[in-house]
Protein backbone atom coordinates (compact mmCIF):
# COMPACT_ATOMS: atom_id res chain seq x y z
CA UNK A 1 0.00 0.00 0.00
CA UNK A 2 0.85 3.77 -1.09
CA UNK A 3 3.05 5.50 2.04
CA UNK A 4 1.19 8.59 3.73
CA UNK A 5 1.76 11.76 1.74
CA UNK A 6 1.80 14.73 4.09
CA UNK A 7 1.29 16.78 1.00
CA UNK A 8 -2.39 14.91 0.36
CA UNK A 9 -5.54 17.53 0.20
CA UNK A 10 -6.92 16.44 3.77
CA UNK A 11 -3.64 16.34 5.58
CA UNK A 12 -3.45 20.07 4.30
CA UNK A 13 -7.33 20.95 5.38
CA UNK A 14 -5.99 19.31 8.65
CA UNK A 15 -3.34 21.62 8.97
CA UNK A 16 -5.95 24.69 8.23
CA UNK A 17 -3.86 25.48 5.02
CA UNK A 18 -7.19 24.96 3.27
CA UNK A 19 -10.49 25.65 4.27
CA UNK A 20 -13.20 23.20 4.63
CA UNK A 21 -17.11 23.20 5.35
CA UNK A 22 -16.80 21.68 9.21
CA UNK A 23 -19.64 19.99 10.87
CA UNK A 24 -17.76 18.25 13.80
CA UNK A 25 -14.25 17.95 15.60
CA UNK A 26 -13.49 15.74 18.14
CA UNK A 27 -10.11 14.77 19.63
CA UNK A 28 -9.86 12.08 17.14
CA UNK A 29 -11.36 13.00 13.68
CA UNK A 30 -12.89 16.42 11.66
CA UNK A 31 -15.84 15.82 9.78
CA UNK A 32 -16.94 18.67 6.53
CA UNK A 33 -18.74 18.48 3.73
CA UNK A 34 -17.92 16.94 0.67
CA UNK A 35 -16.96 19.47 -2.21
CA UNK A 36 -18.85 17.85 -4.83
CA UNK A 37 -21.66 15.85 -2.79
CA UNK A 38 -23.48 12.78 -4.27
CA UNK A 39 -26.34 13.24 -1.97
CA UNK A 40 -28.24 15.82 -0.59
CA UNK A 41 -26.21 15.17 2.66
CA UNK A 42 -22.43 14.22 2.21
CA UNK A 43 -20.17 14.73 4.38
CA UNK A 44 -16.34 13.04 5.07
CA UNK A 45 -15.21 12.28 8.25
CA UNK A 46 -11.18 12.03 8.53
CA UNK A 47 -9.39 10.78 11.92
CA UNK A 48 -6.45 13.39 12.52
CA UNK A 49 -3.66 10.62 12.37
CA UNK A 50 -1.58 10.06 9.33
CA UNK A 51 -3.59 7.08 7.74
CA UNK A 52 -3.66 6.11 4.28
CA UNK A 53 -6.80 4.08 4.33
CA UNK A 54 -8.77 1.95 6.31
CA UNK A 55 -5.93 -0.90 5.82
CA UNK A 56 -3.15 0.94 7.80
CA UNK A 57 -5.51 2.58 10.49
CA UNK A 58 -6.99 -0.78 11.18
CA UNK A 59 -3.48 -2.56 11.65
CA UNK A 60 -1.29 0.84 13.29
CA UNK A 61 -3.91 3.48 14.76
CA UNK A 62 -4.37 2.64 18.68
CA UNK A 63 -7.76 1.79 20.61
CA UNK A 64 -8.84 5.65 21.49
CA UNK A 65 -7.45 6.35 17.97
CA UNK A 66 -9.94 4.17 16.46
CA UNK A 67 -12.99 4.38 19.18
CA UNK A 68 -12.83 7.82 18.79
CA UNK A 69 -12.60 8.16 15.00
CA UNK A 70 -16.00 5.57 15.51
CA UNK A 71 -17.49 7.68 17.68
CA UNK A 72 -17.02 10.92 15.93
CA UNK A 73 -18.77 9.01 12.48
CA UNK A 74 -21.73 8.27 14.52
CA UNK A 75 -21.74 11.90 15.96
CA UNK A 76 -21.75 13.64 13.05
CA UNK A 77 -24.53 11.50 11.31
CA UNK A 78 -26.55 12.62 14.47
CA UNK A 79 -25.58 15.93 14.09
CA UNK A 80 -26.38 15.98 10.62
CA UNK A 81 -29.63 14.21 11.01
CA UNK A 82 -29.60 11.25 9.17
CA UNK A 83 -29.59 9.03 11.86
CA UNK A 84 -33.74 9.16 11.59
CA UNK A 85 -34.19 8.54 8.05
CA UNK A 86 -31.08 6.40 7.36
CA UNK A 87 -27.75 7.04 5.90
CA UNK A 88 -24.63 5.25 4.21
CA UNK A 89 -21.62 4.90 5.42
CA UNK A 90 -18.61 4.16 3.00
CA UNK A 91 -14.63 3.75 2.79
CA UNK A 92 -12.91 3.48 -0.51
CA UNK A 93 -9.11 1.86 0.25
CA UNK A 94 -6.97 1.20 -2.76
CA UNK A 95 -7.13 1.17 -7.04
CA UNK A 96 -10.33 -1.36 -7.23
CA UNK A 97 -12.11 0.80 -4.63
CA UNK A 98 -11.93 4.14 -6.35
CA UNK A 99 -9.78 6.42 -3.67
CA UNK A 100 -8.99 9.10 -4.91
CA UNK A 101 -7.25 10.81 -1.62
CA UNK A 102 -4.67 8.94 0.07
CA UNK A 103 -5.92 9.90 3.87
CA UNK A 104 -8.82 7.81 5.38
CA UNK A 105 -12.02 9.54 4.86
CA UNK A 106 -15.88 7.98 6.17
CA UNK A 107 -18.40 9.21 3.52
CA UNK A 108 -21.50 9.57 4.90
CA UNK A 109 -23.87 9.32 2.36
CA UNK A 110 -28.06 10.65 3.29
CA UNK A 111 -31.10 12.60 3.10
CA UNK A 112 -32.45 10.63 -0.07
CA UNK A 113 -33.01 7.01 -1.19
CA UNK A 114 -29.42 6.23 -2.24
CA UNK A 115 -30.31 3.31 -4.24
CA UNK A 116 -28.34 -0.03 -4.65
CA UNK A 117 -25.04 -0.40 -2.60
CA UNK A 118 -22.96 -1.24 -5.49
CA UNK A 119 -22.02 -0.42 -8.99
CA UNK A 120 -19.32 -1.24 -11.17
CA UNK A 121 -16.99 0.76 -13.04
CA UNK A 122 -13.82 2.25 -14.00
CA UNK A 123 -10.64 2.63 -12.11
CA UNK A 124 -8.80 6.04 -11.30
CA UNK A 125 -5.96 7.26 -13.41
CA UNK A 126 -2.23 5.54 -12.75
CA UNK A 127 -1.02 8.85 -11.27
CA UNK A 128 -2.52 8.16 -8.09
CA UNK A 129 -0.83 4.57 -6.99
CA UNK A 130 2.53 5.85 -8.08
CA UNK A 131 3.71 5.81 -4.63
CA UNK A 132 2.33 2.39 -4.19
CA UNK A 133 5.44 -0.36 -3.03
P1 LIG B 1 -12.63 8.90 -2.48
O1 LIG B 1 -12.91 8.57 -3.91
O2 LIG B 1 -13.29 7.95 -1.52
O3 LIG B 1 -11.14 9.05 -2.22
O4 LIG B 1 -13.33 10.28 -2.21
C1 LIG B 1 -12.66 11.50 -2.15
C2 LIG B 1 -13.71 12.56 -1.89
O5 LIG B 1 -13.06 13.74 -1.46
C3 LIG B 1 -14.55 12.92 -3.11
O6 LIG B 1 -15.93 12.68 -2.80
C4 LIG B 1 -14.24 14.40 -3.32
O7 LIG B 1 -15.35 15.13 -3.78
C5 LIG B 1 -13.80 14.82 -1.94
N1 LIG B 1 -12.94 15.99 -1.88
C6 LIG B 1 -11.81 16.21 -2.59
N2 LIG B 1 -11.26 17.39 -2.23
C7 LIG B 1 -12.06 17.91 -1.27
C8 LIG B 1 -12.02 19.12 -0.51
N3 LIG B 1 -11.06 20.01 -0.65
N4 LIG B 1 -13.02 19.32 0.39
C9 LIG B 1 -14.00 18.42 0.54
N5 LIG B 1 -14.09 17.27 -0.14
C10 LIG B 1 -13.12 17.03 -1.04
Amino acid sequence: MASYDTDNIFAKILRGEIPCSKVHETDHALAFHDINPQAPVHVLVIPKGPYVSMDDFTAEASEAEIAGFWRAVGETARILGVHESGYRTLANHGRNAHQEVMHLHIHILGDKPLGPMLEGGSVPPDGLYSRES
